[in-house]
């Protein structure tokens, strides 16, 4: 037989070549299926997305305050990789993953030692897992089959190729379990050793990374034997990877450890929820430092509670106290209950919140917007008499009106007649937008439902609103949103009355020999200089106190949660030594600074009796503060030239009303006699109004008169005036005799309390 060795070569070759075609071909299909597989893995940017995490809401020191879980119900506080001290990474690579920072993503090794164990074995007994494969897992968990394992090593592989061995390891410590509801090292290490993941220490970062595997059986509160033997296991394995030494292993193990069941902190209850409650989205997840003071707040709860024990044998259980930094607006301490834990006194009502009647704690702002707008100046006279306003006759708060008084002793003294006054000249709409702008946010229905009691504190403000409206008169009159995060950009301030305004009040206020309303004892007696302006709501509900000076306004309530009163619910006696306490422990030497008076704030010379600027016929001349540019200064109408048959003297003319008090001197307890007789005022019953009265022929020698009579409950004298000046007085029923004169005339009766009648006549 012929053979070709030629011919069998050639067609050996060509054999050769098909072949070598057919494996180039199908190598290239295998190349393009997995190009085409590799492509469709997920880039890691697409499921690494961040972990919910806890936020903690810090004092302005750093210390906890509250901790609120992530979304996901978990305590996560993700922490960078170079913030978590030198241990934990090598241990958790010696425990896990000894190859992790050779191998690329996958551990070709541990696979093959895996899959011989499970054969052999016939069920998964290792799953050759990788950090990088358990970072995958931890992000985008699946159920576990070979599967998902080789969607898992395909999606670590990529990621590998992306991100590095240190950011992998840094999600991996994030994210994995350490133990109930405590994920990553940061959680861990506060759950069990109460410090930041970059404190641990050999021993204690072994045994944490000994956890991640199975945190349900070696959790080192639950089962410290176990805990402790996997963790002699972490430390032998960083020996054997040559991370540690014999030396430093044994250190380790010899060294004390210190498991605590540790709880969440709790601190300034109040305070924290609220600040919770308005923590910008952004910041949540993250640690956010709010502004919380906490020597001052512990002072605050302490002498809150102090007060409230004293006055619960009085009925009053509830109270609250805010601080306020001046010069930042920043809240730096709020208690909301004097005993936040009682739920018998809604303790876990936060009653800094609760809108309460005002009383009289509007009334100083009341006097920086008149000072403002240049009405009346301190020494300006108001009259405090007895007067009838719409709806209702007020009284002062002890009864009594004082008839002339000065602005300044008006505002010392809270008198309610010259407030009512004054909201009436400002306006009562302008009064309510300007309380609206010092940012007393729940004045919030329109000004007609107040009226001019808005004066008076029948509106609701809250103790914190409050608290802020009175730091902004110790900024200069300046207002802005009170601040609760140290980090916060400060809201711009708007000025609501000026600064001249604003020291004015403050100034009659912080006068330095105003007696305090409650008796110091004589150890506690030195109380810095402070401004302050106490407040009780009507009934005996509300007791206020607030005091401020250039760096700090206090604001205090106590009261009952549901509006119980009681007796003791008077803002002077029962919240004032809350705020005292609070300003001695501030300033321990009593060297509080004061106010400086502004440039805008000048002395001028006033009539001592009016309190208008000096005209020629006063006597008696005073010095008042006046705003430059601004204070109207009107001129002291009330001494008056008269001409006599002896010459030119000086009489002092009173408004109608006045005279009338001053005639009669004081009245008795306004509040008594309300009580006793319902408000009715006077009836005119001669003369009639409306017909025309004729004068007769005069006669000689007899001057016409006609009898002016009123009735009125009982018998309390009446008087008497005619277009505005004073005729007489009388009884009721009985007649005081006025001689009439062409035209038209105003008649006016008014009894003891200021209640009127009024009738027109036309006398031809
Ligand atoms: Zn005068």
């Amino acid at each position: 037989m012929d053979t070709n060795p030629g011919l069998r070569s050639a067609s050996a070759h060509r054999g050769r070549r098909a072949f070598r075609f057919r494996l180039a071909a199908a190598a290239l299909a295998l190349a393009g299926l997995l190009a085409a597989v590799w492509m469709r893995v997920p880039e890691p940017a697409e499921w690494l997305s961040p972990r919910p995490t806890t936020t903690v809401l810090t004092d302005r020191l750093g210390g906890p305050l509250r901790v609120v879980l992530a979304e996901d119900g978990q305590d996560c506080r993700w922490v960078p990789h170079e913030e978590m001290g030198p241990w934990i990474g090598p241990a958790v690579v010696a425990a896990e993953d000894g190859r992790f920072f050779s191998h690329p993503g996958v551990d070709p090794l541990a696979i093959g030692r895996a899959l011989i164990q499970n054969l052999t074995r016939g069920r998964i007994v290792s799953g050759a897992s990788t950090i990088s494969t358990q970072v995958v897992r931890l992000a985008q968990p699946r159920p576990r089959t070979y599967a998902t394992k080789l969607i898992e090593a395909l999606m670590a592989l990529k990621m590998e190729r992306r991100i590095s061995k240190e950011r992998i390891l840094e999600e991996y410590l994030n994210r994995a379990p350490f133990g109930g509801f405590f994920v990553g090292v940061q959680a861990a290490a506060q759950r069990y050793f109460g410090k930041d993941a970059r404190e641990l220490s050999l021993g204690e970062a072994a045994l944490l990374a000994g956890l991640p595997q199975s945190p349900a059986r070696y959790r080192p509160d639950r089962r410290l034997d176990r805990a402790l033997r996997r963790r002699a296991y972490v430390l032998e394995r960083m020996v054997r990877r040559g991370y540690i030494t014999d030396a430093q292993r044994a250190e380790a193990l010899a060294q004390p450890l210190v498991i605590e069941q540790r709880n969440y902190p709790l601190r300034a209850p109040h305070f924290a929820e609220r600040a919770r409650a308005i923590t910008p989205p952004e910041a949540m997840g993250h640690t956010v430092r709010t502004t919380l003071d906490p020597a001052l707040q512990r002072l605050a709860e302490d002498a809150l509670r102090r007060r409230a024990a004293e006055l619960r044998a009085d009925g009053v259980r509830g109270g609250a106290v805010v601080v306020i930094e001046v010069a930042t607006g920043a809240v730096r301490a709020m208690v909301g209950s004097p005993n936040p834990d009682d739920p018998s006194a809604a303790g876990q009502v936060n009653a800094a919140l609760a809108p309460r009647s005002a009383g009289s704690t509007l009334k100083p702002l009341l006097y920086a917007i008149a000072f403002d707008e240049g009405r009346l100046t301190p020494l300006t006279v108001l009259t405090d008499v007895p007067r009838q306003y719409p709806d209702y006759a007020p009284a002062n708060f002890d009864g009594e009106f004082r008839g002339l008084v000065t602005a300044r002793a008006a505002l010392l003294d809270s008198l309610n007649i010259p407030a009512l006054d004054l909201a009436r000249e400002v306006g009562v709409e302008r009064f309510h937008q300007r309380l609206r702008a010092f940012g007393l946010t729940t004045l919030s229905r329109p000004s007609a439902a107040y009226g001019l009691g808005l004066a008076l504190g029948n509106g609701e403000v809250t103790l914190l609103d409050l608290c802020n409206a009175y730091a902004a008169l110790a900024r200069g009159g300046e207002a802005r949103p009170a601040c609760w995060f140290e980090d916060e950009q400060p809201a711009l301030a708007a000025p609501v009355v000026s600064a001249e305004a604003a020291w004015l009040v403050s100034d009659i206020l912080g006068d330095p020999d105003r007696s305090t309303p409650v008796a110091l004892p004589a150890a506690s007696a030195r109380l810095p200089r402070v401004a302050w302006k106490t407040g009780t709501s009507s009934g005996f509900r509300d007791a206020w106190t607030v005091a401020w000076n250039p760096e700090y306004a206090v604001g205090v309530w106590l009261g009952n949660p549901d509006g119980a009163a009681s007796p003791a619910l008077v803002g002077g006696e029962a919240a004032a030594p809350v705020a005292w306490d609070l300003f001695r422990a501030l300033y321990p030497r009593g060297d509080a600074p004061a106010f400086a008076r502004p440039a805008g704030v000048r002395e001028c010379k006033v009539c001592a009796v009016s309190g208008r600027a000096a005209g020629p016929f006063c006597s008696t001349v005073a010095r008042d503060w006046s705003i430059a540019g601004v204070t109207r200064h009107l001129v002291c109408g009330i001494h008056v030239p008269r001409h006599s048959e002896d010459g030119l003297s000086v009489a002092e003319v009173w408004p109608e009303d006045v005279a009338a008090f001053l005639h009669r001197g004081r009245p008795a307890p306004a509040a008594a006699s309300a009580a006793d007789e319902p408000a009715a005022p006077p009836a005119i019953v001669s003369p009639k109004p409306g017909s025309p009265y004729r004068r007769w022929t005069p006669g000689e020698g007899a001057e016409q008169r006609l009898p002016l009579i009123a009735e009125a409950r009982g018998r309390e004298r009446l008087w008497w005036f005619a277009d505005g000046e004073q005729i007489g007085s009388a009884r009721p029923g009985e007649p005081v005799w006025w001689p009439p004169t062409p035209g038209r005339h105003r008649l006016v009766c008014s009894d003891a309390a200021g209640r009127r009648a009024l009738i027109e006549i036309v006398v031809e």
